[in-house]
């Protein structure tokens, strides 16, 4: 089953359980100064829940656009590197304001995953939160799941990948308890059940989050009752393709075989005298993935610049155009990879299809400026590599950053591939002194009255912070 017919699939079983199908939202948020980027399904609902909204359902069903590349989820040191991370993908979800709570949500979703996909129901494990006993007697007795394959699970246990059945959206907002439906890809793959030690592998892979919305976390921590008990539950597309079209990586879906053959061809293409890189690499699967979530991100308005979202988008495109580089790529590549994604997804997200010729232009702009400093960076950072030591200093990761602009995200990726870390808290000592004397300049230059030039002050380097210290100026006269 081709992923577009698994999300009509999907939607349409909820259709017909009475939910109306909502378009997805941007996955730049509206008017929620707390979050980065659209992180799941429910977030355009996020005031219907906490009471404030009122729509004309009282169920919903979507398919949401969602970026975890920042925030309280973020994903982006685990793409490459898991089976089931992307940093953009697609979440289907079934929400219930006040409706329904969870005997039918649990119901539901065991109907779609075992009737309707067809899943073995010896392949599912269950997790619910540990002091749930309802969930528990509902996924046991009511749909006849063994008790050796329910997992009861706490509040996250602060390991990396721990698996945590008490789901927040962010620091703040709605949430609750939850439920999650794990598929088990068979023992020839590394990795525990949910809850065993070994969880962290890719054997047991989630497909599917079933919230009990509940509460309302406010900033001081404490936990509101919201109006209404509710559902939201989310499913990545991608990892359920991966189940249906029997391969075990979400890189092995239809919807990333196109993208990957046209990220090989773009990268063999920019390499001079012609490349052929390997087609299985990491690299190519990061570049897959980045171009997704680069594309979609400049299609909602957003442009690389050097805070907020800008930042993050130039630290996601920079770091798919240095994996380029890593494969031989020399000159702009990764631009030429969004007429793929967009034979791809266009139909799926006509928005992407409107604004191809602008995603392209913007993409090509700023891998022509990195293609004009990555090479003497590398030939920095290669050379610190050579030098032996277990850790980059803070000193080599600054002047990457301000000369060569090399986010220290990327410096740090390129650091792992060899087994060592940056130091990165001499960098940010080195970053806090460097706004810091920003700052001073801007003072200095308020007192001459050329701060509203429109000039920017002249720093030597890296351009961003050319940009930051008018910034620097304006918040100092405010
Ligand atoms: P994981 O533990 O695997 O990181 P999660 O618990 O962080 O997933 P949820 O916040 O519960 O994920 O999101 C709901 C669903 O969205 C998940 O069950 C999964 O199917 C999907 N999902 C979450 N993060 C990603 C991602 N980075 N890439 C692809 N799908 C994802
Ligand atoms: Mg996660
Ligand atoms: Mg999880
Ligand atoms: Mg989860």
């Amino acid at each position: 089953m081709k992923a577009a017919e698994i999300r009509s699939t999907f939607l349409k079983f909820f259709e017909s359980k009475g939910h109306t199908i909502v378009a997805s939202s941007p996955v730049v948020p509206g008017d929620d100064p707390t979050l980065l980027f659209t992180n799941a399904g429910m977030n355009q609902f996020k005031d219907v829940f906490l009471g404030f909204d009122k729509r004309a359902y009282t169920r919903a069903t979507t398919s949401q656009k969602c970026i975890r590349a920042g925030g309280k989820h973020n994903d982006l040191d685990n793409v490459g590197y898991t089976a089931r991370h992307h940093t953009f993908f697609e979440m289907l979800g079934n929400f219930s304001f006040g409706d329904y709570f969870k005997k039918d949500a649990i119901s539901y979703a065991w109907e779609l995953l075992t009737v309707h996909f067809k899943l073995p129901k010896d392949k599912l494990w269950v997790t619910v939160y540990a002091e749930d006993d309802e969930a528990y007697d509902i996924w046991n007795k009511t749909v006849g799941v063994p008790a050796e394959r329910i997992v009861r699970i706490g509040d996250n246990k602060g390991a990396r990948y721990a698996s945590d059945n008490f789901w927040m959206m962010g620091d703040t907002g709605p949430c609750g308890p939850c439920t999650e439906i794990f598929y088990d890809h068979g023992p020839g793959i590394e990795g525990g059940p949910p809850g065993s030690p070994g969880e962290d592998g890719d054997r047991y892979i989630e497909i599917w989050n079933n919230v009990f919305m509940q509460f309302n976390r406010t900033e001081d921590g404490v936990m509101h009752k919201l109006p209404k008990p509710s559902v939201d539950t989310g499913m990545g597309l991608e990892r359920l393709a991966a189940v249906l079209q029997h391969v075990h990586s979400n890189y092995e879906i239809d919807l990333f075989v196109t993208l990957l053959a046209a990220a090989k061809k773009a990268v063999d293409d920019a390499t001079p005298n012609g490349g052929d890189c390997d087609k299985d690499s990491p690299s190519l699967k990061v570049i897959a993935d980045h171009i997704r979530a680069c594309s979609f991100t400049v299609v909602d308005g957003v442009i690389p610049g050097n805070a907020g979202r800008g930042y993050v988008l130039r630290r996601i495109a920079r770091r798919a155009i240095r994996h380029g580089y890593k494969l031989g790529a020399r000159t702009p590549f990764f631009h030429k990879l969004v007429a793929a994604l967009v034979a791809e997804m266009g139909e799926a997200y006509p928005e992407l299809r409107a604004a191809q010729a602008r995603v392209t232009e913007v993409l090509q702009q700023e891998e022509e400026r990195f293609f004009k400093t990555i090479a003497t960076g590398m030939e920095l950072l290669e050379s610190a590599l050579a030098g032996g030591a277990k850790q980059i200093d803070g000193e080599t990761a600054f002047k990457l950053h301000d000369t060569f602009g090399f986010p220290v995200d990327l410096t740090a990726d390129v650091c792992r591939e060899r087994g060592l870390t940056v130091d990165e808290a001499g960098f940010n000592r080195l970053l806090d002194e460097q706004k810091e004397r920003g700052r001073q300049a801007g003072k200095f230059k308020m007192a001459q009255g050329l701060a509203w030039s429109g000039v920017p002050t002249q720093f030597h380097g890296y351009e961003h912070l050319v940009v930051e210290s008018v910034k620097v100026v304006g918040v100092y006269v405010d």
